[in-house]
This record gives structure tokens, C-alpha cells and sequence, in this order.
């Protein structure tokens, strides 16, 4: 299936996660990758070279912060200095912090608001002008549950997402008439380094073992019992990119199991 060959997409958070899945679904689709994140740049470059030879397309990698708003304008415009366009953009970068709001640091509150929401904006903004000049284009943003319910000591994450589901509504609206569409993905809980590194600070903020964080908080919520694998929800990202999927736009898709149906 090469319903991307030679387009261009850039996955912001693809060192590792749903991210780094995500890329290699739409490299095995037949597009040229911009993988960003954190990470040694060694790893990231093995990673580059993996993907250019297992799906003979071109791979590159962007340190961009995507707390900066300057860095991310500067990786779009590299992207189509590079490629000659940026087709598919996926805001997937994240963190998460967890703490009572009374005591939650207000550089993590700045933190997580600049890079899981301000940064879709940013990057979106960039990405448009040239999406909208070739007449196609998919923006596709990694939101959450928590962008349809909350849940305690996460007020930053769930305002952040939140902000997410109603800036893919506004920007899907604008572009209904320049076949690009604009969509959000909300996973529940998907086994990645995001979820493992938010358990210690659970285990202290409700004073519970790591089993019961895993059992009792993480999957509580989700019906299914199972956690979200990163390759179902590349899946649907991928299919996003698709012809069938032309007339999806503004949607916040949910894939977490039951969770939100509650
Ligand atoms: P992850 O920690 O594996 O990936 C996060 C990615 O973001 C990494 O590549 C990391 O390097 C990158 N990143 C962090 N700060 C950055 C910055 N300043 N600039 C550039 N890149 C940065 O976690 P993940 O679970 O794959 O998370 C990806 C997205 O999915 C996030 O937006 C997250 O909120 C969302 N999400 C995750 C889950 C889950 O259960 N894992 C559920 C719902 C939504």
C-alpha cells in the first residue's frame, strides 16, 4: 500500500512511542519521514538509516524543540526546503506532568501547555500556507482521552488536550475548502515511555504500589482491560491520510478502549 509515495511527513515526538510508530507506518505507506523528539542523535540517526532501507524512502531528523516556537517554524520551512513540501504533519511531541494543582510547578504548567498544545498551533501555522498552495494536505494531532474527560493531578495535560480537540475543530473548519483536513486522535492508555514515566509520581500522589497505580488508575478507566498498542493507533493515523478518509475532518477520534463511552 503506497497511498503516501512521494509525500513528505513530518511527525513532531517520533523518537520513540506512538510517534516513532506513526513514521514508520507512513514510510511503509511510501513517505519520506522528518522524525523529531528527544534522543542521542546517534540512536535517532540508526533509526533514520532503519527506516530508509526498510521502506526505501528518505528519512531525516529535526532536533526542533517544540517548546520553541522559532525552531518550529524554522523545521517546516527546512521540510520543504528539503523535500518540497510538508503533505502530512502529525503534532504528536507530549509530556505529562502529575501534581495537586496547588502544588503543580508553574514551568511544568508552562511546559506541557507550550509543547502538547502551543506547538500544534505553530506548526500547523507554518504548515498550512504550503498545504494550502498544493491543494492536499493531512494534520493530524495525537490529543487523549483527556481530551474529553479529566482526571486528577493531570491540570495542565487534560487543559492542554482539551485545547487540542477545540483548535482541530477551528482548524478543520478554515480548511474545509483546501482539501486539507484537520483531525485528532485520542487514545486511552497506550504502553509507551510517556505512561511508564508518569508512575512513580502517581505511586507518590495517591500513595499506592506500582502494580495498583498500573491496575487500579491506569487501566481503571479503560473497559477493555488491555492497554492501546502504538501500532493501532498509527493505523488510524494512516488511514486519516487516506482517500477514504477525505471527508473526516474536524473529528476527535477515540481509541482507548471503552473509556470515554463511560
Ligand atoms: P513518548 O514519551 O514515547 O513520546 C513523546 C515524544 O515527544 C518523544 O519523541 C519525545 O522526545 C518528544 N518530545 C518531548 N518533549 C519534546 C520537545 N520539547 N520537543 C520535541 N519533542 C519532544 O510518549 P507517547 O505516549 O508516545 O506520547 C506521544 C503523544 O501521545 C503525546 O502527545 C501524548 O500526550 C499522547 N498520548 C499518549 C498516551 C499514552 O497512553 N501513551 C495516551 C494518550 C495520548
Amino acid at each position: 500500500m503506497s497511498i503516501l509515495k512521494g509525500k513528505t511527513a513530518v511527525v513532531t515526538g517520533s523518537t520513540s512511542g506512538i510517534g516513532l510508530a506513526c513514521a514508520r507506518a507512513f514510510a511503509a505507506a511510501g513517505a519520506n519521514i522528518v522524525l523529531n523528539g528527544m534522543g542521542a542523535p546517534t540512536d535517532v540517526e540508526k533509526e533514520c538509516s532503519a527506516i530508509e532501507s526498510e521502506f526505501a524512502v528518505r528519512a531525516i531528523y529535526s532536533p526542533a524543540d517544540m517548546a520553541k516556537p522559532s525552531e518550529i517554524f524554522d523545521l517546516i520551512a527546512r521540510v520543504e526546503n528539503t523535500f518540497g513540501s510538508v503533505d502530512v504533519l502529525v503534532n504528536n511531541a507530549g509530556i505529562q506532568h502529575v501534581s495537586p494543582v496547588e502544588e503543580f510547578p508553574v514551568e511544568r504548567w508552562d511546559a506541557v501547555i507550550a509543547i502538547n498544545l502551543s506547538a500544534a498551533f505553530h506548526a500547523i501555522r507554518a504548515a498550512v500556507p504550503g498545504m494550502k498552495k498544493r491543494g492536499w494536505g493531512r494534520i493530524i494531532t495525537t490529543a487523549s482521552a483527556h481530551s474529553r474527560v479529566a482526571s486528577p493531578f493531570k491540570s495542565a495535560y487534560v487543559a492542554a488536550k482539551h485545547g487540542i480537540a477545540g483548535l482541530t475543530k477551528t482548524v478543520a473548519l478554515e480548511l474545509a475548502r483546501s482539501k486539507i483536513t484537520c483531525n485528532c486522535i485520542s487514545p486511552g492508555y497506550v504502553w509507551t515511555p510517556l505512561v511508564e514515566k508518569q508512575i512513580p509520581n502517581t505511586m507518590k500522589a495517591r500513595d499506592m504500589r506500582r502494580d495498583q497505580v498500573i491496575h487500579d488508575v491506569l487501566l481503571a478507566a479503560q473497559p477493555t482491560k488491555e492497554f492501546v498498542t502504538v501500532e493501532q493507533v498509527a493505523s488510524l493515523a494512516l488511514f486519516l491520510c487516506s482517500q477514504d478518509a477525505a471527508q473526516i475532518t474536524g473529528a476527535n477520534l477515540s481509541i482507548d478502549g471503552g473509556w470515554t463511552a463511560a
